[in-house]
């Protein structure tokens, strides 16, 4: 679903990812963890062109997204990205928030938009926010509406950049739950997150980054329960 081969990545002198090779399968989740600064949010940020690589090649779906032939707007349509801070549209009530996109582009009707936006608020167990507006709302549940606003241009991929870590401590698991039902939905999703609790449950793969290179990946036993680089070890020893 993604490959990701050679991504280089540098801001000037700043070689922020060194030459990295990702893949996503369909239906799989993906944890991403590392220190501060190693090139997660920016790995992420390439994989939809928010950021432009320096070099190397991302196919989803098929696309080389960094061809100029590709229609890069149709291809982000497909990726869903939620963000640490949630990024509404602190002007439009929460249904606004999820109808806009999907009618803005023609996808569906407002009519149909407003029905998948209360199917959307349900699943994310915010179905009496439909009017509210986004300052009324905490940060989870905030979040929760991030993440329905993502799944309403029906994406088949999902990026989440530490979704939950602006939150409140007693937030965090609601907006965790609505992720792990994503994944048993079968959505392939990205995560960067430093809740390890939740990559156990539910990654397939955790992937270990750190100073701009990919160091090592496994299944979340093999990652968590016996790192082989060091590197993973002291990183773990700090968070876990
Ligand atoms: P964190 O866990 O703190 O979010 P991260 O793994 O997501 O870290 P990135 O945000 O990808 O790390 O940043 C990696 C490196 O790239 C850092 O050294 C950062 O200073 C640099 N960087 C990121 N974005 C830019 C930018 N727009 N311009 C210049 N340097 C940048
Ligand atoms: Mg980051």
């Amino acid at each position: 679903k993604v490959n990701v081969t050679n991504l280089v990545k540098n801001y000037g002198s700043n070689h922020v990812l060194k030459g990295i090779d990702f893949k996503v399968a369909n239906n799989e989740v993906v944890v991403l963890i590392g220190p501060s600064g190693s090139g997660k949010s920016t790995l992420l940020r390439c994989l939809n062109k928010l950021e432009e690589p320096t070099s190397g090649t991302i196919v989803i779906d098929g696309q080389d997204i960094s061809d100029p032939k590709t229609d890069i707007d149709k291809a982000r349509e497909n990726i869903g990205m939620v963000f640490q801070h949630f990024n509404l549209f602190n002007n439009l009530s929460v249904s606004k928030n999820i109808t806009l996109a999907p009618v803005e582009l023609g996808k569906m009707s407002e009519e149909e938009a407003e029905k998948q936006a209360r199917n959307l608020l349900e699943t994310v167990g915010l179905e009496d926010k439909f009017d509210a507006m986004p300052a009324s709302l905490s940060g989870g549940q905030k979040q929760r509406v991030a993440i329905a606003r993502a799944l309403a241009m029906k994406p088949d991929i999902m990026l989440f950049d530490e979704p939950t870590s602006a939150l409140d401590p007693e937030m965090v698991g609601d907006v965790l739950n609505v992720m792990k039902k994503l994944a048993k939905e079968g959505m392939t999703m990205v995560v960067v997150t430093h809740e390890m609790g939740f990559a156990k449950e539910v990654a397939d793969r955790v992937v270990f980054m750190a100073d701009g290179n990919v160091v090592e990946e496994g299944t979340p036993e093999e990652v968590f329960d016996h790192p082989q680089n060091e590197r993973t070890k002291s990183f773990l020893e700090k968070v876990i």
